[in-house]
C-alpha cells in the first residue's frame, strides 16, 4: 500500500519525530497551522476513525501519547486542540488516521 504515513512509521521517509512507542509515532506537521502542530498516528494502518478497532485499545495508546506530548510541549496549562478529520468534507487528505495536536495560540470555535 502506498501510504505516506506508513512510510514515516516504518522509517522509509524521514520526519521530525517527537514521540515513539511500540504502537504510536508522533511527528511535526510539515505545514504547521500553529506554533505547536504535531501529528499523532498509530503505526498500524487505519484509514480513519471509521476503521478503528471497536475495543478502543489503540485509542488508549494514542491518547496516552497525546498526554505525554502535551506535557513535553508545555501545553497543559494554556490548553490545546486535538482534531482528527474524517473523510472528504472534513478535509482529510491523508488516508491514515492522524490526530492533529495543535497549540501555542488561541483558536476559534466553531472551526472553519
Ligand atoms: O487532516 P489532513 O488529512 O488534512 O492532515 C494531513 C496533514 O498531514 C496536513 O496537515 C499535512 O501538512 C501533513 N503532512 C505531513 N507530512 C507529509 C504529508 C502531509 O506533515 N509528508
Amino acid at each position: 500500500m502506498d501510504c505516506i504515513f506508513c512510510k514515516i512509521a516504518n522509517g522509509e521517509i524521514p520526519a521530525s519525530k517527537v514521540y515513539e512507542d511500540e504502537y504510536v509515532i508522533a511527528f511535526k506537521d510539515i505545514n504547521p497551522v500553529a506554533p505547536v502542530h504535531i501529528l499523532v498516528i498509530p503505526k498500524k494502518h487505519y484509514e480513519s476513525v471509521l476503521e478503528i478497532d471497536t475495543d478502543g485499545s489503540i485509542l488508549n495508546k494514542i491518547f496516552n501519547a497525546v498526554k505525554i506530548i502535551a506535557q513535553q510541549m508545555n501545553l497543559t496549562n494554556e490548553g490545546f486542540r486535538l482534531v482528527t478529520n474524517t473523510g472528504e468534507q472534513a478535509g482529510q487528505t491523508v488516508k491514515h488516521i492522524h490526530f492533529h495536536l495543535i497549540g501555542g495560540r488561541d483558536f476559534q470555535w466553531p472551526p472553519g
